[in-house]
């Protein structure tokens, strides 16, 4: 895997837990050898995970819509800051240029963005794969509510299954290589749009 984008809040939280899960995240990922993609903002877990991996010594790649750019406030330090129109126009573009998909603790902006890769790949529309990272419990509630879902049949437990979920990130990223092993050839084209 060259390239994860990793979807994340916007804000801190409460829980100073997750500023530390994020920025070992980044450092982590540098570590390896891994660029990262985000949302390109320098505040909240989002800024703290491209912080962690810049000191690392890691390649970061931020994407921002520039309406979005103060709002957010977008990060200055980071090896590639990439302005776009849209927040379609985001999602297209951190996914064209990503290996795989993570969720860490985030809110509606991350949930939003998790769910539409993953419910690309249960199109076929990429076969990139996309995974939680369940630290400290904290997607089991989300993760239940699918299992729910699932048991009503709407949601097909074999989309369930394919997704990665770890409590920790070698976890995590050892569910996503071997997905990326098994990965069959995309049935719409190899980008996610
Ligand atoms: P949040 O988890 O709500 O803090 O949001 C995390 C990131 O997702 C922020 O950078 C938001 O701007 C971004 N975001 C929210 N909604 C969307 C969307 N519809 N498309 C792309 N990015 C979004």
């Amino acid at each position: 895997m060259r390239r994860l984008a990793v979807f994340l809040a916007s804000s801190d939280g409460h829980d100073p837990a997750h500023a530390a899960l994020a920025a070992g995240v980044g450092k982590e990922l540098a570590r390896r050898g891994i660029g990262v993609v985000y949302g390109g903002g320098c505040r909240g877990l989002m800024g703290e995970m491209a912080d962690g991996a810049l000191k690392a010594g890691g390649e970061v790649i931020g994407v921002i819509p520039r309406s979005m750019v103060e709002r957010e406030w977008a990060h200055e330090g980071v090896t590639e800051l990439l302005l776009c129109d849209s927040m379609h126009e985001r999602k297209a573009m951190m996914a064209e240029r990503a290996d795989a998909f993570v969720a860490l603790p985030g809110g509606l902006g991350t949930l939003e963005e998790v769910f539409e890769v993953w419910s690309w790949r249960q199109l076929g529309f990429h076969a990139k794969p996309v995974g939680f990272l369940d630290a400290g419990g904290f997607w089991t509630p989300t993760l239940d509510a699918l299992r729910g879902i699932a048991d009503s049949g709407l949601l097909p437990p074999s989309t369930l299954d394919d997704l990665a979920v770890a409590p920790d990130l070698p976890g995590l990223l050892e569910a996503l290589e071997e997905r990326l092993r098994s990965a069959p050839q995309p049935a719409h084209g190899a980008s996610a749009r």
